[in-house]
């Protein structure tokens, strides 16, 4: 700096270095690897944050309109639009936003699906689909039709290794096990046995045959949108199974005849739901979002499978997940120093899940490539500084 410490001009500028500061500090965004919520695309925070005192041609915040507003009836209606035309989604299929999370949906589809006196497959792949099977026992019969817990849950069953009923009023399963960083990418074959999926984490990231479920659906927060609204995609032949007299809020049915309208539903997160299924469209949908997370997990398993035995990926090759990558290293205490070193350079949530312990970065639709180029180069550094002695 030149002139007088204190001369008007030397104040002015360090004013206007420090608000620059806080400015770029306040817009500064770490990578973030959390498993959900996760990171949400920037352009549909933006779009948030600008509208959020006041709705364009509105005069209020999206948070403050009646559910049964022209304005909220035209959001839900655009988020209902975009969902069916970036997914496929046939005529012949319900859309209805929920609250209750994925975890509720355990509940419903087998209140709403499971007859009294029928029972349901389960294929066993970790610990949501064990959340799921427990809940469907609490309401009828469940075989479980195969499970990997044998192999901890490191890979899909194959075809051939599913003991299915061809009487069971439905199969389901997980798509992607979160937690255990597995993935299907065949749907299993269950003939004319209607297939349920629990899509929560895997949902948008690449395209998927719409008219080979019955039922889809998925908590919005790790790729959709915040927490508080979950998806359920219905074929509506499946509403005539619903039996009577079920409590209103977990009726299918109703909530289907209703439009998500029932009660009031969680509208700020539909809201958001739509931003991001605007920029999921604006991107190029699905296909261009299936090269991109392709791409990216692909430079992160290249990463962990070269490097000598020094990271080890968890799920068997053709299981390997696109959205949750997990692997491990040598010991807990190495592990915890690289979660907590990546945190200090800005690579957070790393750590996996407390259940199952290592490393698991989670790689949703809006995770950038850059972050998992960032973290390439952590992880050769890290290797680096810690492999003295190690393998060799
Ligand atoms: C996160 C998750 C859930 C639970 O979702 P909630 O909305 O918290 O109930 C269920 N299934 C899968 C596959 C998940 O990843």
């Amino acid at each position: 700096m030149t002139g007088t410490p204190y001369g008007r001009s030397a104040v002015k500028e360090a004013v206007a270095a420090a608000q620059a500061a806080a400015s770029a500090k306040k817009v500064e965004r770490v990578y973030n690897f959390n498993p959900g919520p996760a990171v949400l695309p920037v352009p549909a925070l933006e779009e948030a944050q600008r509208d959020l005192v006041t709705l364009p041609g509105v005069g209020m915040s999206v948070l403050e309109i009646s559910h049964r507003s022209k304005t909220f009836e035209g959001i839900l209606a655009e988020a209902e639009a975009d969902l069916r035309a970036v997914l496929g989604i046939p005529d012949n299929y319900k859309v209805i936003f929920l609250g209750g999370g994925a975890s509720l949906q355990f509940t419903m589809v087998a209140m709403n699906l499971l007859p009294r006196d029928g029972s349901a497959d389960y294929i066993h792949t970790g610990s949501w689909a064990a959340a799921a099977i427990k809940e469907a026992k609490k309401l009828g019969r469940v075989n479980v039709a195969a499970t990997t817990e044998a192999d901890k849950f490191s890979r899909i069953p194959r075809q051939e290794e599913l003991k299915l009923d061809p009487n069971a009023a439905y199969v389901h399963f997980t798509s992607n096990n979160t937690i255990e960083g597995t993935e299907w990418f065949v749907e299993p074959e269950t003939g004319s046995v209607p297939l349920v999926c629990d899509a929560s984490s895997d949902i948008l990231s690449r395209p998927i045959d719409v008219k080979k479920y019955g039922v889809v659906y998925a908590g919005a927060q790790k790729n959709m949108g915040p927490a508080g609204v979950t998806v359920v995609i219905l074929r509506d032949d499946l509403l005539a199974r619903v039996p009577a007299g079920l409590p209103s809020m977990l009726d299918y049915k109703l909530q289907a005849e209703k439009q998500s309208l029932y009660n009031t539903p969680p509208v700020f997160a539909i809201y958001l739901v739509r931003l991001v299924l605007k920029w999921l469209k604006g991107i190029g949908g699905l296909p261009e979002m299936e090269r991109r997370n392709r791409e990216k997990a692909d430079l992160l398993y290249n990463a962990i499978d070269s490097s000598g035995g020094f990271y080890r990926g968890t799920a068997e090759k053709a299981s390997r997940s696109r959205m949750n990558v997990t692997f491990r290293m040598a010991s807990e205490e190495l592990e915890k120093k690289f979660v907590d070193e990546a945190k200090a350079g800005k690579l957070v949530g790393l750590g996996g899940h407390r259940s199952v312990g290592g490393m698991r970065a989670s790689l949703y639709n809006a995770f950038p490539k850059e972050g998992v180029e960032a973290l390439v180069a952590f992880m050769k550094d890290f290797q680096q500084r810690n492999s003295t002695g190690y393998g060799t």
